[in-house]
């Protein structure tokens, strides 16, 4: 992210954990251009993140379903604050 978009979202930064995208795509039904599928694994990307705002990226976080989409505040997570135990195998 830019300084200028950094200091905008105040140290906020976004993971999506691809063990937990179960790639239904409610994300980026929630913040379209923000949240994107990638064509070749399937699993939700962030694109455009000089361009998102903070409602965009808790939108597509609320929206995800397996809360795959984890924010944080200058390194300490403020969404979700608790995650939920994956089940199924685990993953490769
Ligand atoms: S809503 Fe969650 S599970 Fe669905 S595509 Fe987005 S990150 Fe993956």
């Amino acid at each position: 992210m830019t300084n200028t978009n950094d200091q905008r979202l105040r140290g906020i930064s976004v993971e999506i954990d691809p063990a937990r995208c179960i790639a239904n795509a409610k994300c980026t039904v929630a913040a379209p251009g923000i949240y994107v599928l990638d064509e070749e694994t399937g699993v939700a990307v962030l694109e455009h993140q000089d361009e998102a705002t903070l409602e965009q990226l808790f939108a597509g976080a609320r929206a995800c379903p397996t809360q795959a989409i984890i924010i944080s505040q200058l390194g300490r997570r403020v969404f979700p604050q608790i995650l939920t135990p994956m089940f199924g195998e685990p993953p490769e």
